[in-house]
């Protein structure tokens, strides 16, 4: 197995990367790309995504976008954490092997610490719990939980649900005047492992809830649990309401969607809401309130990291709760310095992971 270290120096999407590698082993077949954008906090930690990429050169646009996202989500949330990401070169379907993942994890040690390898699209569990027995630096598998938790394995997406929650209510109090959830109007695109969390959270506040999903049987659930109101299509960005929670796909902030939205505040989980920064300030200039999805949904790599650390639940669901304080104060930040709230985010973030690591010294 070879590590080799890739210049990236000339590519649109360096930005300051510490050090992007090659992974080629010829007895396994692996190939894959680890990315390490920003160690300054801690080590990179980031899922390992397994995809069947048409080039190198794609696997390492990838890499070097997602470990960048890293950094910014666990500045962020707070955590002692860079950004990492890797990708595998195969399809997850065909190509798994142990030998693969040995060899990954093989890779991983030999950073030596810098990259934590986790589970993503087209890596499962049970590659994680296989890539265990071979690193230490790994957050997955069945091993992962917190101290005192009963479950088999952890389940990220409670503490996702949680965190958007806990954002949500701290940008309605910012956006309403102090106004609670009691009585809001908030309508989820999503119900699934995070917007069904959320819409539970929403009702036990007393918000008035509308929901759409492609699976009806998330939406019957939602209508009879919740009292949660049916919309259909497009429908969820023309009904009048309060807050749009988008908790299904990326970029459904769109030249489509944005002259139909009848909201004042968006503030959901999906990943990459808006399709293009222009949407952004479309958003600004339509004077509806945009709260950068990667600050509100960081609840998972919270519990992970913690669970990681040996916390025990409470610990890790207070410093998720802790994501409604830093939406609050981005929101104040933006409205005083009249720079969008995503823009005000990222130098948040860079506040945090782009100063020098401090002397033992003046730690102590
Ligand atoms: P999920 O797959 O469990 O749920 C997605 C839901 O969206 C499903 O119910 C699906 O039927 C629905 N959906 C798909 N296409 C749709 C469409 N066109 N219109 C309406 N509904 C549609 O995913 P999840 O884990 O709940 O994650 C939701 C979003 O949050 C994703 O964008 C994910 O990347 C992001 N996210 C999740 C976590 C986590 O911990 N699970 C963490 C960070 C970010």
């Amino acid at each position: 197995m070879k590590l080799q270290a890739i210049d990236v120096r000339a590519k649109a999407d360096f930005d300051g990367h510490e050090k992007v590698v090659r992974v080629v082993d010829q007895d396994s077949g692996l190939r894959a790309i680890i990315a390490l954008h920003n160690t300054n906090l801690g080590p990179g930690l980031g899922g390992c995504r397994m995809y069947p990429y048409a080039s190198e050169e794609a696997a390492i646009i990838d890499a070097l976008r997602l470990s960048r996202g890293m950094s910014y989500k666990a500045a962020m949330a707070g955590l002692p954490l860079g950004g990492g990401k890797s990708v595998i070169m195969g399809d997850p379907k065909r190509d798994k092997t142990p030998d693969l993942f040995t060899a990954m994890a093989n890779a991983v040690n030999e950073l030596g610490g810098l990259y934590i390898i986790a589970q993503d699209s087209g890596t499962s569990m049970e590659d994680m719990d296989l890539m265990a027995e071979h690193t230490e630096h790994i957050a997955g598998g069945k091993q992962l939980r917190h101290t005192d938790s009963k479950n088999e394995s952890l389940d990220p997406s409670p503490a996702t649900a949680l965190g958007v929650f806990k954002g949500l209510e701290a940008a309605v109090k910012f956006r309403f005047g102090g106004r609670t959830l009691s009585g809001l109007r908030v309508a989820i695109q999503g119900l699934g492992n995070v917007g069904f969390g959320l819409a539970r959270h929403l009702h036990k506040a007393g918000a008035v809830i509308f929901v759409q999903d492609i699976n009806a049987t998330q939406v019957r659930r939602a209508v009879q649990e919740l009292r949660a109101t049916e919309l259909v299509g497009d429908q969820i960005y023309r009904h009048k309401v309060d807050v749009f929670a988008p908790c299904a796909l990326g970029g459904v902030i769109n030249d489509a969607s944005i002259v139909q939205l009848n909201c004042q505040l968006i503030a959901g989980a999906a990943n990459n809401q808006l399709l293009t920064a222009d949407h952004g300030r479309q958003l600004a200039a339509s004077d509806i309130l945009y709260v950068p999805d990667y600050v509100l949904n960081a609840g998972g790599i919270i519990c992970i990291h913690h669970a990681r650390v040996g916390s025990s639940i409470a610990e890790s669901n207070q410093h998720v709760a802790n994501i409604g304080d830093t939406v609050m104060e981005l929101l104040q930040r933006s409205k005083y310095s009249a720079v969008r709230p995503e823009r005000i985010a990222d130098r948040m973030a860079e506040e945090r992971f782009k100063r020098e690591s401090p002397d033992v010294d003046e730690v102590a």
